[in-house]
């Protein structure tokens, strides 16, 4: 039975944790791919070669979100240096001391699962290690905080509190959602917030978190292809999402990378 609802049922999360295993583990070839030379286009069809070879489909290519009117052209969003989530791939030739975020969905079976990392290309700056660093330890520090029972603006606050100790900003107009059935599914998870605020979380949810975080100023600004957002100021900008069931304790990363 279809739960279609927030409260994934049991046989809804055993797809899920097989989708997040298969996207984990694409991500992961996806990620050891990426070195100075390689183009933006290799890395998108790698990934939708290894999708359609397990059977599912890549949820983002055709994919048209609420408020579009052209579908996304690619398997993966990829977002260099100062563009910050949603970029297009195109066939752009990554060079030594990039960073590249590669954002992915996967359908398996009808259950949707995201997932998201930044990776050097080459060797890269200190500055940018560090925002590497601590984009994906806001991650961890916001599954730390998605506990049944918590809310959850107790993952936007240590999301937002883990980056701020950092001297990083997170970007207030995008952030993490429900998923399932859906790209995006309710609720709408800020990374920012105050502790005890938003929605209850409850066993059975399955989220994807996703904290974005920029080196230099929050603002963000829309290209005029209608997807890539970039900082105002041009500095760089880091993303990492995993796809997380909700417990009563510790939650289940479903896309856990090996
Ligand atoms: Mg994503
Ligand atoms: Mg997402």
């Amino acid at each position: 039975m279809a739960s279609k609802g927030m409260i994934k049922t049991a046989e809804e999360i055993e797809i899920l944790r097989e989708g997040g295993k298969r996207l984990a583990r694409i991500l992961s070839a996806v990620r050891d791919a990426i070195k100075p030379g390689v183009t933006t286009g290799e890395l998108d069809k790698l990934a939708e070669k290894l999708m359609r070879e397990g059977g599912d489909e890549p949820a983002f290519l055709h994919y048209t979100p609420e408020g579009m009117v052209i579908p996304y052209p690619g398997t993966l969003c990829v977002s260099v240096n100062d563009e910050i989530v949603h970029g297009i791939g195109g066939d752009r030739v990554l060079k030594e001391g990039d960073i590249i975020g590669i954002d992915t969905g996967l359908k398996h079976k009808g259950l949707f699962t995201d997932s998201a990392l930044t990776v050097p290309v080459g060797e890269i700056d200190d500055i940018a290690k560090k925002l590497i660093a601590t984009t994906e330890g806001a991650l961890m520090a916001g599954i730390a905080a998605a506990r049944g029972g918590n809310t959850t603006g107790d993952i936007g606050h240590a999301i937002e509190k883990y980056v701020k100790e950092r001297g990083f900003v997170v970007v207030e107009e995008l952030g993490g959602h429900g998923v399932g059935y859906k790209q995006h599914e309710d609720p709408h998870i800020s990374n920012y917030g105050d502790k005890g605020q938003g929605m209850k979380l409850k066993p059975g949810m399955v989220l994807a978190l996703e904290p974005i975080v920029n080196e230099g100023t929050r603002y963000i600004k829309l290209m005029s292809d209608g997807y890539t957002y970039v900082t105002r100021d041009h500095k760089r900008s880091a993303h990492f999402e995993h796809t997380i069931l909700i417990t009563d304790g510790d939650a289940e990363i479903l896309t856990k990378r090996a």
